[in-house]
């Protein structure tokens, strides 16, 4: 222990005995459920926790902590009582593994070094205590490996060829065929190629070891793949990494041994029963690996019934205990069963609705508990299109459902390729033997991953579920040869480049496209299949409950962003209650775009009016049909906002029309007025130029045929019967003038609408907050406006001065690459930057005018982790795209729902 700055004591080590299931931001999860299994009373072996508080400091500094040498060696001392033995004691010794572990779990992304404390010496005394020569120079060998490995950054292949030369000159195949002289070569040849690689001889001080494995742990937190892994997974880089020294027992003692991992359900439905693999004789990595073939769970009870009766009794603690699905290690040494891991285990979408429902009917948790245990980045997942059942297929083989989804695309046979090909628009699917954690790009960058060796918890599995990526592992059928670029499957031939499609739901590799169908989840959305009815899949059932909660206790409602009746519509089944957005821009195009020209183009007021005038009809019809089909809901239209030039041909296409015209002396005069147009409109920043409110005043009319259109088709629904409800907003506003003046045009022509039908019109008038000038004089703004809607998309823009259309083709993969932030702030909300400035305005707005109506309509309306922060801000709505609504509507409730103490995030 130490003290810090602040003179509190500062503690670095803690015993699983010390630890409990809460503590993952100190201990990691690994550390925190190690400790939380030991207090249930359950069989782990001994040991201790180096917290991620130890890894910050050595990774600020370049240094361990002052304390953390002698508090280790006193957490080692009381291992070593408690085990009976010392580390690295020549005749009996006790041997520990050093695990990395952080708060989230990163599977295979840091390092790990097994059988810590062998020696020339206790080498010799671990063969005689276990009885078996080959054994203890087995596992010298794997430490030397490992370690030379991890710990001195020998370039691994060389481990991996002298242990193939070694098979070689024994004319075998597996390692198992090496006997104890073998081995004790090997381990000599390994000595050598460290001596060789690192400078330096394998350490024979079993605590030199161990200190130097600790060292090396924290130090795998900042390699490569794990940075890269993190941002993948919205993992923060400063967390640091846990270590955990634990006592070793070995699944490799013989057959009475072995290794396992285990899921307390099925992570792929969520059904309960026996799932998992079992390796005989083997040390935990092997399986993790998928190198050898396991045998399923289900047959240790065969293999070794006390074990398998022990092991089941303990995953019902662990469910139980835990309230969620879990997934387990455990090593068997001897008869004698030991855990070595659990946490609370990752799922696939479906899975996780479903496990979330159960767990509910089986009484362990409460619905808002069920809603914390699903996202909407699931629910998105649940929407996308599936294959096609009826298709005419061509099934090559079939391997483990490890990931679901549907994915399709030219086969190609390493990570490399795949990125390559993906970057030049391919979709690709990257077929391999097995991956490891080298392969994560090309992971990253296809649509799917097929290998033909490991189970469900192999690495690809692993990795694929947690990417939310379409995943089939394990076909065995398939003979991948990564050299050639191809892959066989009896007689057929799938070259680099050719089509295939797999499916993680079934786990069917086909070859060539095989069309896709909409997913049950859409089909209920659109209301085509009904939770109850008898077609209707559990996953539907599940899916339904859980909205329906979600609905219950959210507090921001969810509106459409939608400019036409079928989008409207639709959105309204997906369970919009409004349209926060309907871009009138896009009504302005196809045949109408004729129009619009003459309207740029007009010299004279009287010709302005006349194109105004044919304009207004269709504009109302267009605003009829949408009020119609959000009858009784509101509907907030927009004024014209993107640049006039926007609606007029391309420059350079017009330039050489027009040249090409005049060298054939045919002049257009109508093309050469549009030239002329173009020209004067030219800017050399559009998006920060003449548009929005700027442009309505600018362009006499435009704005008040707009409002016009929107009052007579208020009107005309009324005298329908109907129940418009109609809401004006004005884009681009950077001061309260600009809107005042449109805001009293606006309300002459409503008037003058009211007086011709004879109909009382209640049009609510408001603003976009997209300007940072906006936000910031938001109290101002609010005296003129009844509503804000955040346009974020702008906003953003703006704030962080990034050119909306350019940045993210452009850079923004670097800043993604350099850390610079983790996701787009397009994508999901600055809650520093842009947030603020949103939080303040609705402050300030809402001093103003207490009753001011609040939304966000830009893109974050329906990203899941900005609907929290505008649940948390107060705003009354978010609006997003119809095919987002479902998720908003699920984050709206997940954000409104006050459980606490979830293990997930
Ligand atoms: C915005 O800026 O966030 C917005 C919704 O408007 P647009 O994307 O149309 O500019
Ligand atoms: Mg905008």
């Amino acid at each position: 222990m130490s003290e810090n700055k602040d003179s509190q004591v500062v503690k670095f080590v803690y015993d699983f005995t010390e630890g409990n299931k809460n503590l993952k931001d100190l201990l990691g999860g690994k550390g925190a459920n190690l400790a939380e299994m030991t207090n249930l009373g359950l069989p782990v072996p001994p040991g201790f926790t180096i917290t991620t508080e130890a890894c910050k400091v050595y990774l600020d500094s370049g240094e361990e902590p002052v304390a953390l040498r002698d508090e280790v060696s006193s957490h080692l001392d009381a291992l070593e009582k408690k085990m009976g033995k010392k580390l690295g004691q020549a005749d009996n010794p006790l041997l520990v593994s050093v695990r990395s572990g952080a708060k989230f779990s990163m599977p295979g992304m840091m390092d790990t070094v097994l059988n810590i404390g062998l020696s020339d010496k206790s080498v010799q005394g671990l063969a005689k205590q276990a009885g078996d020569d080959r054994f203890a120079w087995d596992s010298y060998r794997r430490l030397i490996q490992m370690f030379g490995k991890t710990v001195l950054d020998v370039d691994g292949e060389l481990f991996e060829d002298a242990l193939e030369k070694a098979k070689e000159a024994k004319k075998v195949t597996v390692d198992t065929d090496l006997d104890a002289a073998d081995l004790k070569k090997l381990v000599t040849r390994f000595k050598k190629i460290v001596k060789t690689e690192a400078g330096r001889d394998f350490p024979q001080d079993p605590r030199e070891q161990m200190d130097l494995a600790i060292n090396a742990v924290f130090e795998s937190w900042n390699t490569d793949r794990a940075k890269l892994y993190r941002r993948q997974e919205r993992i923060p880089g400063d967390l640091g990494t846990a270590v955990n020294v634990c006592s070793m027992v070995f699944g490799n003692l013989g057959p009475d041994s072995g290794t396992g991992v285990a899921f307390t359900r099925d992570p792929a439905s969520g059904h309960q029963g026996v799932y998992g693999d079992y390796l005989q004789n083997a040390q935990g990595e092997d399986v993790v690996a998928g190198i050898r073939n396991t045998v399923p769970l289900a047959e240790l009870e065969q293999i070794d019934k006390k074990s398998y009766d022990q092991l089941m009794q303990i995953m019902e603690t662990l469910e139980n205990h835990y309230k969620d699905l879990c997934d387990i290690e455990f090593t068997i040494e001897r008869g004698q069963l030991w855990m070595l891991q659990t946490r609370v285990g990752k799922r696939t979408a479906g899975a996780a609705f479903r496990i979330a429902t159960q767990l509910v009917d089986q009484g362990l948790i409460d619905e808002a508990e069920a809603l914390q245990r699903v996202s909407g980045a699931q629910l998105a997942q649940l929407m996308f299109p599936r294959f096609d059942d009826e298709a005419k297929v061509d099934l090559l083989g079939r391997g483990i459902a490890a990931s679901p989804g549907a994915a399709v695309g030219k086969a190609v046979f390493d990570s490399y390729t795949a990125i390559k090909w993906s970057r030049s628009g391919e979709k690709v699917i990257l077929i391999r033997r097995e991956t490891n954690p080298d392969d994560l790009d090309g992971m990253i960058a296809c649509e799917g991953i097929l290998t033909s060796r490991g189970g469900k918890t192999s690495h690809a599995a692993v990795v694929a579920r947690g990417m939310g990526k379409t995943c089939v592992c394990g076909a065995e059928d398939l003979e991948v040869d990564t050299k050639r670029r191809r892959m066989t499957i009896g007689e057929t031939i799938v070259e680099e480049g050719d089509v295939v499609s797999i499916d993680g739901s079934t786990g069917k590799v086909y070859l060539g496209e095989v069309p896709v169908v909409p997913s049950p989840v859409v089909e209920y959305f659109e209301g085509r299949m009904h939770a109850g009815a008898d077609d209707a899949d559990e996953l539907v059932g599940a899916v339904h409950r859980i909205m329906a909660y979600a609905d219950r206790v959210r507090r921001l409602r969810v509106r459409a962003n939608a400019d036409n009746a079928e989008d409207a519509l639709r959105a309204r089944r997906f369970g919009a209650q409004g349209i926060g957005l309907c871009r009138t821009e896009h009504m302005f195009l196809g045949d109408r775009r004729e129009l619009v020209e003459k309207l740029i183009l007009a010299d004279t007021d009287g010709e302005r009016e006349e194109s105004l005038k044919l304009l207004l009809p269709l504009q109302k019809q267009d605003f009829v049909e949408l009020f119609e089909a959000m009858d009784g809901l509101p509907v907030t239209v927009r004024l014209l906002d993107p640049p006039l030039h926007e609606f007029l041909p391309d420059i350079t296409e017009l330039s050489v029309r027009v040249a090409l015209a005049e060298s054939r002396k045919d002049n257009n005069e109508n093309d050469l007025r549009l030239l002329q147009a173009v020209h004067r409109l030219h800017e050399q920043n559009p998006m920060l130029g003449l548009r929005g409110v700027r442009l309505g005043l600018v362009i006499p009319g435009l704005f008040t045929m707009q409002v016009r259109a929107i009052a007579e088709a208020a009107a005309e629904r009324k005298n329908a019967k109907g129940d418009p409800r109609a809401e004006i907003m004005i884009p681009l506003v950077g001061t309260v003038q600009e809107l005042e003046i449109v805001r009293e045009e606006a309300d002459q022509v409503i008037a003058e609408v009211e007086e011709q039908t004879g109909i009382k019109l209640k049009l609510a008038i408001g603003t976009m907050i997209e300007l940072p000038r906006a936000a910031l004089t938001a109290g101002q703004i609010a005296e003129a406006a009844q509503f804000f809607s955040f346009g974020t998309n702008d906003l953003t823009q703006t704030v962080w001065g990034f050119s909306r259309d350019d940045v993210e083709a452009s850079f923004f993969t670097a800043y993604l690459e350099k850390g610079i932030f983790g996701v787009s702030p397009f994508e999901t909300i600055d809650r520093d930057g842009v947030g603020s400035l949103v939080k303040s305005a609705v402050e300030a707005g809402r001093a103003t005018r207490p009753d001011l109506k609040l939304g966000v309509c830009g893109e974050h309306g329906g990203d899941p982790e900005s609907v929290h922060f505008f649940h948390e801000v107060g705003l009354d709505y978010v609006s997003c795209s119809p095919f987002r609504i479902p998720v908003a509507r699920l984050e709206a409730g997940r954000a409104a729902s006050t459980s606490q103490g979830s293990d997930h995030r």
